[in-house]
């Protein structure tokens, strides 16, 4: 069965061997070497001004970002069940909460996330998804972090990018909390996640807020290569093994360039069958197609084609399925995806199969890399 679900992705081979090793105690010279060079590599990847790894999943480093960078109001911007999910946390702590919300195709604009901003002073945190898995659909996290620091400096823009990072270069200069998680790009099994900081982040932080989500703590221990509690050790040597196997396969420039024209091919080839993109503004980390068949499509993928894709949740249940595009994937593994979504049409007598899946996917796909060498 091929997983092409946006989270869990698949580990990679090297990675899950490297995880196979015996136990290592965390306290101990051994395993601090390796988590300074698992930090060393998470500075390249995430080119912020400090960098923690926390037990949990993302939802974890949301939870930690919301309490220890908003003291009164967050504005969440809610496009989707992740943007929501920030609301719900900020509520959760007894911080107040203002949202943005659209449907989850759409995504915000600069203008009203400055209005709001500037309107309700008492907002002191924005979070904002970057790619929103609900809906396959990319914010513009990096225009909106600068229009509010030009009118507000002091507000904290949280941007979660767990279906973000690792899937293309995103400029953090008006970033204060970049967030990642194991299981998405970062091609891990669940349970650790990443915040990169600004030196701003780290100066409101000061003694931190919470217990085990106290980031001042864990800044502090992982400044001197350790942590706070027990460290996720197998998962810290997984993510070492990741990171030095993307710089093997031709380092990130690479992977995002990949990820970029697989992710287009991939739409091109499922609109040349008639399909419909369905985010307004499509994230790399996955292709989205919303369909009133969505569901037949899905199951037939995997009972005919051995082929794992996610459906949606809650209203787009049954309405739309999502292709992952995170992490080291091989062309050849999209064009049979792309092909057996050709399949299960011809199958639900929408079509006849003439291969235009794979044969669209292939031209856009191979024709970037022969412009490439021709140069
Ligand atoms: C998966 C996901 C999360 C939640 O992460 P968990 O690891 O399930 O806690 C948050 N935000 C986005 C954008 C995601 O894709």
């Amino acid at each position: 069965m091929l997983l092409f679900t946006p989270g869990p992705t698949p580990v990679p081979e090297s990675v899950r061997l490297a995880m196979a090793e015996p136990t290592l105690h965390h306290r101990t010279p051994e395993f601090e070497a390796i988590f300074k060079e698992t930090r060393t590599l998470l500075f390249e990847l995430f080119a912020t001004d400090e960098v923690v790894m926390l037990a949990s999943t993302g939802t974890g480093a949301m939870e930690a970002a919301v309490t220890n960078l908003c003291r009164h109001t967050l504005l969440n911007i809610n496009s989707g069940k992740f943007g929501e999910r920030f609301g719900k946390i900020a509520q959760a702590h007894g911080l107040n909460s203002v949202e943005i919300k659209h449907a989850w195709d759409t995504p915000a604009s600069v203008e009203e996330v400055v209005d709001a901003v500037k309107t309700d002073t008492s907002i002191d945190a924005v979070a904002i998804q970057i790619s929103e898995s609900a809906g396959g659909l990319r914010h513009p996290v990096e225009a909106i972090a600068k229009a509010v620091k030009e009118v507000r400096s002091e507000v904290m823009v949280i941007a979660d990018g767990i279906t973000a990072v690792g899937v293309e270069r995103i400029d953090v200069s008006h970033i204060d909390c970049l967030i990642a998680g194991s299981q998405k790009a970062l091609m891990l099994p669940p349970g650790l996640a990443i915040l990169g900081l600004s030196h701003a982040a780290v100066e409101k932080i000061g003694s931190g807020k919470g217990y085990y989500f106290n980031l001042a703590s864990e800044i502090k221990k992982q400044q001197q290569n350790t942590t706070a509690y027990t460290a996720a050790t197998t998962l810290v040597i997984g993510l070492g093994a990741v990171l030095k196997q993307i710089k093997e396969d031709g380092g990130l420039g690479k992977l995002y360039c990949d990820t970029a024209r697989r992710a287009k091919a991939t739409r091109f080839a499922l609109e040349a069958l008639g399909l419909h993109s369905y985010p307004q503004m499509p994230a790399r980390s996955m292709t989205t197609i919303d369909d009133a068949d969505a569901a037949q499509i899905r199951d037939l993928l995997k009972t005919d084609f051995g082929v794992n894709v996610a459906g949606g949740q809650d209203h787009l249940k049954g309405k739309i399925f999502r292709i992952n595009q995170m992490g080291l994937i091989a062309p050849y593994e999209m064009v049979w995806v792309v092909n057996a979504v050709e399949l299960a049409l011809a199958k639900l007598g929408r079509r006849d199969f003439d291969g235009t899946a794979s044969r669209v996917f292939n031209e856009e796909f191979f024709k970037s890399t022969l412009k490439k060498e021709e140069k």
